[in-house]
């Protein structure tokens, strides 16, 4: 019998999955024991980070693109197409042509996270963000021009991709606003939903002093509700309103609406077990990266480190053992606290993190391993 496993998206974890695969499987593959299909709805594939850079003149979106099939071993089978639907009694997927299925008998779902600000009212006419390629253009020119008034950076929906983000961008916009001489006619604002300024609560502690030395304002138990555009405030569910001149948000986040509609879990996410990745509501399905709902934060190091256990898990399976690769929660993030240093944490289930002393070192790794990504999305670091 020949295994095909397939896996859909491939963004960071879905490519670095099938990479581990090829090398992994590769006997089995050559003598046509195993197959593997990789399936992405476009020809490139995107490193999200990079955007962070875009609206400061750091980076151009293009440095954040390649194409896939660039990426990916020579042994995967790679397949440029949408996915509509999923049938997981029998293990088919479909695409747009009615007739047209793939059948599996190992699936992955590496579908990642959708942006959904069309959820607040007034959110897509009058917020800007760096979460999209194009937001953060439009944000660059925005930024560009902007020499006096006040900042709303507002983290609307949790989870959203790459929790430290947001605290990257108004530690950055501080710095380089200072560094132009204008940070005296710019107000920075950061709002969060919940009591503190980051869901991690070792993280908000330690960000939240660094923010207050700097005049960054905070504005806590903040969910915002709704964008008046006529009168630039934001809304919020307490009753409150923040008035801004320039609303950088990060909206709203949902997975896809195949994983959904399957009935692998709520609002996109699929549901797994956080140690084996393996969906709950269906067999021979797991999920990897921010489309599975682990509790931990949706990162591309996440998605590389259960990419990699996902694989082992794999290749024992269709060896016929039994696996016992197990994901431990482990997560790693460098967080830039101005233009020129940056800090460092890594965390588990069981370990807490404790952010590194900020230091222009830390800095320029992060950047290093923004240029070393290609390789790793190869399976070659
Ligand atoms: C501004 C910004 C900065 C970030 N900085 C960092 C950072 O410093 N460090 C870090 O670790 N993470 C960072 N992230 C987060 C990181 O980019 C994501 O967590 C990571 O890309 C998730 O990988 P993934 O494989 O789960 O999903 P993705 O990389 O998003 O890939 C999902 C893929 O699935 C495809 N797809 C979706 N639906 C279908 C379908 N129906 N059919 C076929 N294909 C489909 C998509 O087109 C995409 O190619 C950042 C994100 C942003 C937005």
């Amino acid at each position: 019998m020949t295994h095909h496993i397939v896996v859909v998206g491939g963004g960071t974890g879905g490519t670095v999955l099938v990479n581990d695969l090829a090398e992994r499987l590769a006997p089995e593959i050559d003598a046509g024991d195993v197959r593997v299909t990789l399936v992405n709805d476009s020809p490139d594939h995107v490193y999200k980070p990079v955007w962070l850079y875009v609206p400061f003149g750091k980076r151009e979106p293009s440095d954040g693109r390649r194409e896939l099939s660039s990426l990916v071993d020579d042994r995967v089978t790679l397949r440029i197409d949408r996915v509509t639907g999923i049938d997981t009694d029998a293990r088919e997927l479909q695409y747009s042509g009615e007739t047209d299925r793939t059948s599996y008998d190992h699936l992955v779902l590496a579908t990642g996270s959708t942006l959904a600000p069309g959820e607040i009212p007034g959110l897509a006419d009058g917020g800007h963000d760096y979460y999209s390629e194009e937001g953060s253009v439009a944000l660059r020119d925005e930024l560009l021009s902007f020499t006096e008034g006040h900042i709303v950076l507002s983290v609307i929906g949790t989870p959203h991709m790459c929790p430290a983000a947001p605290l990257e961008f108004v530690f950055m916009a501080d710095d380089w606003f200072r560094k132009r001489g204008l940070r005296d006619d710019v107000e920075i604002t950061y709002t969060y939903p919940i009591q503190r300024v980051h869901g991690n609560p070792h993280i908000a502690e330690w960000a939240e002093p660094r923010m207050r030395e700097r005049d960054i304002g905070i504005e806590t138990f903040c969910n915002v509700e709704e964008v008046d555009t006529a009168s630039n405030q934001l809304r919020t569910m307490e009753g409150s309103a923040v008035a801004y001149d320039l609303l950088v948000a990060i909206p709203p986040h949902r997975g896809v609406d195949i994983v959904s509609d399957a009935g692998l879990g709520d609002r996109g996410w699929v549901d797994v077990d956080q140690h084996t990745l393996e969906a709950t509501e269906a067999d021979d399905v797991y999920a990897l990266g921010d489309t599975a709902d682990t509790g931990v934060p949706n990162a591309g190091s996440v998605a590389h480190y259960q990419a990699g256990v996902v694989a082992q898990r794999l290749a024992s399976e269709v060896r016929g053992q039994v696996p016992t690769a197990t994901y431990d929660g482990k997560t790693l993030c460098f967080l830039e606290t101005g233009m020129d240093s940056a800090s460092y944490v890594e965390f588990d289930y069981d370990s807490p993190p404790s952010p590194a002393t900020p230091s222009q070192k830390l800095h320029w790794s992060k950047l290093a391993y923004n240029e070393s990504y290609w390789l790793t999305a190869r399976g070659l670091l």
